[in-house]
């Protein structure tokens, strides 16, 4: 006789356990995910390697005139880690970029950055400082 692969307690009583924890294909609908509008950021300046910018902070809001709240670069680095989705929209171009985390070429920190670069004004970088 083979044995089953579950114990047979799972079988009987309470909710099944399966699946196991699902992979992040499921956009949006998990708890605490959630996708949000950056509209402004903060810079810093790195001296080395070579002295460059980086994104220290994002103030996420849903319009471009009014931030709800900061978070640092930790705080969001963390966020995207946990599968909130960050992105921001152009002033003019009204395109939408996703934001990620990333690799600085220069200092190889871990930063953030927007996917797209094909108009300038969604570029996070290029984002209102407020
Ligand atoms: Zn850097």
């Amino acid at each position: 006789m083979v044995s089953l692969a579950r114990p047979a307690d799972h079988l009987s009583g309470g909710p099944c356990p399966w699946p196991y924890p699902r992979p992040a294909i499921e956009k949006g609908t998990a708890k605490g995910v959630s996708s949000l509008r950056i509209v402004s950021v903060h810079r810093e300046l790195v001296a080395e390697p070579t002295v460059h910018w980086h994104v220290s902070a994002i103030g996420i809001g849903a319009h471009p005139d009014r931030i709800d709240r900061w978070l640092t670069l930790p705080d969001a680095l963390d966020a995207i880690d946990g599968g909130d989705h960050f992105y921001t929209i152009g002033d003019t171009s009204k395109m939408l970029a996703r934001v990620r985390r990333s690799v600085c070429p220069l200092c190889l920190h871990h930063v953030i950055g927007s996917t797209s670069e094909n108009v300038p004004d969604n570029n996070l970088h290029n984002l209102p400082s407020k």
